[in-house]
């Protein structure tokens, strides 16, 4: 079968619809993420088996014992990093299925994505391709060194938890840029919100998250 963008049955517009209406009655408020996550193809960035549970409000295995994120979660994360200014360059450290880079790619000129487990990456590539998305540039490495070549970002956002939040993604935030990371353990994790103003940063803990851990090294 051939993969459709628009679905059918339970990937349909209708199905999707209702999610979106869940996420805002979850308290999403920004439209723009809201217009952009109706219209995202959530089903093709999951195995085919599970394309029929792509539009539940819940995270969904992707294999390598990694998980696409829970909707609420993208766009929560997504309406947080694009709270206070625009961003222009987005810097995500965990691309996983690719789904969270396709929503940010509708909302921001240029996105670089790094992945640690390279058949995930390339998958996420094909997709990329497929779907026509072409402002992403993706990395296979560890994303706890960021990715200095393009830096500075006004934004970046990570979808695997640190124990600690990592020293160079805060020297790779542009002043006025803006960092959103679940930081913790399996036993506990919280969102993170880090502010650049000038040389200082500005740190603010927000609720509380479940997200795979961020792992070193990549293979
Ligand atoms: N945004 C993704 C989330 C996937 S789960 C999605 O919605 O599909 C988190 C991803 O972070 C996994 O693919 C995992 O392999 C990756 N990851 C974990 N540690 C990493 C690291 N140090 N560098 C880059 N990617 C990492």
């Amino acid at each position: 079968m051939v993969a459709d963008p628009r679905g059918i049955g339970m990937t349909s517009q209708r199905t999707r619809d209702r999610l979106i209406q869940r996420l805002q009655d979850r308290g999403i408020k920004n439209q723009q993420v809201l217009a952009t996550m109706r219209q995202c193809p959530r089903h093709l960035f999951v195995d085919e088996a599970l394309a029929s549970r792509a539009y539940e409000d819940t995270a969904l295995p992707i294999g390598h014992g990694q998980t696409i994120s829970q909707p609420f979660i993208v766009a929560r994360m997504t309406e947080i990093l694009l709270q206070g200014s625009p961003r222009s360059k987005v810097l995500e450290v965990g691309t996983g299925s690719g789904y969270q880079t396709a929503v940010l790619s509708n909302l921001v000129p240029r996105i670089f994505s790094v992945e640690r487990i390279s058949p995930l990456l390339k998958q996420a590539r094909e997709r990329f391709y497929q779907l026509k998305l072409n402002n992403i540039r993706l990395k296979h490495s560890d994303g706890s060194w960021g990715w200095q070549e393009n830096a500075p970002y006004d934004g970046i956002i990570v979808t695997c938890a640190p124990e600690q939040i990592p020293e160079s993604l805060l020297h790779q935030l542009a002043p006025g840029g803006r960092l959103v990371i679940p930081v913790g353990t399996a036993k506990g994790q919280s969102l993170r919100v880090i502010d650049r103003n000038g040389n200082t940063f500005e740190e603010s803990e927000w609720e509380p998250v479940s997200f795979v851990p961020l792992l070193s090294g990549h293979i």
